[in-house]
Order: structure tokens, then sequence, then C-alpha cells
């Protein structure tokens, strides 16, 4: 089969990308996901790694706070295997973070968030390196999200509804004809060739890339490119993740991911995402925040630090970190294919995916609803889904249960599974 006029293309494959691209392929659309290099490598693969509990943004962004409560409950259902219930601890260090207290608290009851407010000898019991001078602490239930096995979970699952996933894929152009767009200019930087796409709709994902793409017709967005760093330090220091209480800020949040910690993160605004710079500071910096609240941060090596680019929406007068986590979907007037998304968060790429999808199905004539709240993603049973494949790889990946790399295993299968999907698609799409 060679396909070449999907329904909708889908340009950008980060978590908003993708989860648009499972949620209209269940609803039945044929739908082709373009992404200029490899699945995750945007904002989505170098984020933090919270799966938000909505906590953080009780104070200034409740919508948001609302839709990350909800989404990290639905996300914890569908992809178990890539998700840790850790838990999180809000922690006043100092008198300023005190004063926040009541606040908070307030803010977590006005959006239903489940806390409880936990003794300091008690938390330091479970939490040793903590700050033994902590003053409060309130438990949220925050969790820790793998970023790529979450992505390629969703990657592998919407191929298995008909999608097709191609990498290397770059949208250089957007040729109009009337009101509407009517070819996709693709460079191929696997054949190095130029390929033309006819598709329906048009949605760009394309993260902090988005004002790029769209200005190929001649489209402004108000995106606040916005740059964060995070440091990984060589041991996993807590069980839980551990936030400071105050609003949000900078070097507030130190996240156990695996066996490492992370610390993260900033916010400054930059003209263009694909060229950032980490400075000694921004490390000396994170580690200072970081061991006001776990002061062993001190004692253990950092391994590297890495940034990224949040797509948030501009807002007059408003800096980075005060501006809004929420995200707004646009269906542009002309050209009338069109759908773009800025914002958001990685804890609401389902819910981005599923509004997305509403809107192009409306533009598409379908009534059908979202399906993605609750279909396990691939891999949320590892090694019986891999039994289910007719797929060569099904002996490779499955070996790996029952030997001492199971759990890191999943990683690995997850990974050739997503390479063999990119394989076929380009070969369904005749471009191998
Ligand atoms: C420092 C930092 C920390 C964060 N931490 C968290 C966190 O802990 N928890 C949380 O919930 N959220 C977090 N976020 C927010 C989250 O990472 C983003 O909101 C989310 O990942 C954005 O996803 P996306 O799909 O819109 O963009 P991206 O993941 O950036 O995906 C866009 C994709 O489009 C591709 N692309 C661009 N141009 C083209 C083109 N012309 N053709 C084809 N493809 C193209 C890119 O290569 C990229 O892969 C963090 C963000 C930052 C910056």
């Amino acid at each position: 089969m060679v396909v070449k006029n999907p329904d909708v293309v889908v340009i950008g494959g980060g978590v908003n990308g993708l989860f648009a691209t499972l949620d209209l392929s269940l609803r039945g659309f044929q739908v082709m996901l373009l992404e200029r290099s490899v699945i995750g490598s945007g904002a989505s693969g170098r984020m933090h790694g919270l799966l938000h509990s909505g906590a953080r943004y009780v104070a200034t962004d409740p919508k948001a706070a609302v839709e990350c409560a909800e989404e990290n409950r639905i996300i914890a259902g569908i992809a178990p295997h890539a998700v840790e219930d850790t838990g999180g601890y809000y922690v006043a260090v100092d008198k300023d973070d005190e004063e926040y207290v009541e606040q908070f608290i307030k803010g977590l009851r006005a959006v239903n968030i489940n806390y409880r407010e936990v003794n300091p000898e008690d938390a330091l019991r479970e939490e040793p390196n903590l700050n033994p001078e902590v003053k409060a602490v309130v438990e949220v239930p925050d969790k820790v999200v793998f970023a790529k096995d979450l992505m390629f979970s969703v990657a592998v699952s919407a191929y298995r509804e008909g999608a097709l996933i191609i990498q290397g894929a770059e949208v250089v152009g957007l040729n109009v004809s009337g009101d509407s767009i009517n070819e996709v200019v693709v460079k191929d930087h696997v054949a190095g060739d130029v390929r033309r796409i006819r598709p329906r709709i048009i949605v760009v994902t394309a993260g902090p890339w988005t004002y790029r793409v769209v200005k190929m017709v001649n489209i402004d967005v108000d995106m606040m490119p916005t740059m964060g760093v995070m440091v990984v330090y060589n041991r996993r220091l807590t069980r839980r993740v551990i936030n400071r209480m105050r609003m949000p800020s900078d070097g507030d949040i130190l996240l156990p991911y695996a066996s490492s910690s992370i610390v993260g993160t900033t916010a400054v605004i930059v003209d263009d995402p694909d060229n950032l710079t980490i400075s000694d500071d921004d490390v000396n910096f994170l580690a200072s925040e970081g061991s006001r609240m776990v002061p062993a941060l001190r004692k253990v090596s950092v391994v590297r630090a890495y940034a990224s680019v949040r797509p948030l929406i501009k807002m007059p007068g408003v800096n980075a970190r005060e501006a809004a986590r929420d995200f707004a979907i646009i269906k542009h007037e002309k050209p009338s294919n069109l759908v773009s998304v800025i914002g958001g968060k990685f804890t609401t790429g389902r819910l981005v995916g599923e509004r997305l999808s509403d809107e192009v199905s409306g533009l598409l004539g379908s009534s059908k609803g979202s399906m993605t709240r609750d279909h396990p993603l691939f891999g949320a049973n590892l090694y019986d889904d891999l039994r289910e494949l007719d797929n060569p790889l099904r002996s490779l990946a499955s070996d790996f249960k029952g030997s001492i790399d199971e759990e890191r295993g999943r990683a690995a299968a997850l990974t050739l599974l997503l390479s063999e999907v990119a394989k076929n698609s380009r070969r369904l799409m005749g471009w191998s």
C-alpha cells in the first residue's frame, strides 16, 4: 500500500503531535505525523519529568492546575509503565515560604487537589535528605513521567491504529490555493529528496517552532519561547518530588528520575529555539537553590545540564514566570484547513491531542468523540503486548523479560519498536 494523501498531516512529533495523531487515528482518520528529526527531540524529550499534580499552578493559573490534576490521573491509568507514583512534597525552608502555606492550601482546596499536611519530623523520617530546618511540609500527588517511554508508546499505539510516523521529515513549505493549503512541502532528510503531500487538514504541533511553521503562510502567533535549564546529579536523593513552597520561581523543583536527581529550572525568553546556551551561572544557581531544599545535593556530582524551550502563550506585560501554563488551540480563518496549538505542558499533552482532534473532526464533518482517556497505550503491559505482535522484533524484545535487564529493557524494546514503525511508515509512503 502506498499512502499519498492522508486526511490529516500533523507537523511535529512531541507529546502534543503524538497524542493528536493517536486521537485522530482512533476516530478513523488516516493521519501522517511528520517530525523533522526524531520523535521527542524537541521540548518533550528535554523537560523536567514532572507529571504535575496541578499544585504548582494553584495560585497563578487555576485552570491549568485543574487540567494537570485530571491528566495526572489519566496518564497514570493509560501508561502505568511510563509513570512512577512518587508523590511530592512542598517544603517551606524559610519565613517567606511559610507565608505562602495558607494561600497554597486554599488554592489546593479551591481546585480540589488531594493534599496532606505533614509534620516536619515525619517528613524528615520519610525523606532524610530534606533540609533539617524545614518549617512546613504539604504532600501532593505529583508523579514522575519517563518522557520517551510515554512518547514512544503513543507513537506505536497510533501506528497500530493506522497512522504513519515519519522521522527525518521537515516541513519547509505550505502552498496555498484559494482559501486553503493544498500542498505540504517536505524535506526528506533521510533520502535527501523533496516530497509533496496533499492532506485535507494540517495540524501544527511544532512546539517552540510553531511560529516558524505558521509563518510559511504569513501567520503570526503570539508565542513567548522560554528556555529552561535542568541539572542532572548522579544519585537519587529523595523518594518523592521535592518542590519549594512558594509562587512558581526558578530552581524550585528537585525530581528523582530513575537513579538520578534532576534540579530545575530557569525561565528566559529566547529568539531562536535552536540556539541555546547553558552558562556556569545557570548550573551554580540551580545547585544553590536545590540545596536549600536538599542540602545533600552539595555532596553529589553533577553529571550534565540540558535545556529546552517552552512554547508559552505571549501575554502583554507578563513575564515568563507569570505567563499562563494553559494552552490555546487556534483554528485559523485563512488558510481554512490549518489548526495549531501553543502553550501547554507535557502533562496535558493528551488533552491537547483530544482538543485538536475535536477541532479537526468538526472540520471533516465527523461527530466521533475522543477515546484516548480510556485507551491503554502499547507497552502498558509491555511483555504481553510484545508477545501479540506480528513482528520479528517480538522475540528479541521479549527476551528482556526474566533477564537482568528486564526493567531497563522497557526503554530498549520501545526504541526498537519505534524504529520499526518509522521504517514501515516510510515504506507505506513509498519513501524508503
Ligand atoms: C525547561 C522545561 C521544563 C519542563 N518541564 C516540564 C515538566 O516537568 N512537566 C510538564 O508537564 N511539562 C514540562 N515542560 C513543558 C513541556 O515540555 C512542553 O509544554 C511540551 O513538551 C511541549 O510539547 P510539544 O509537542 O508542543 O513540543 P515539542 O516537544 O517541542 O515538539 C515539537 C516538535 O516539532 C518538531 N518540528 C519543529 N519544526 C518542524 C518542521 N518544520 N517540520 C517537522 N517537525 C518540526 C520538533 O523537532 C519537535 O520534535 C517543560 C518545558 C521546559 C522548557
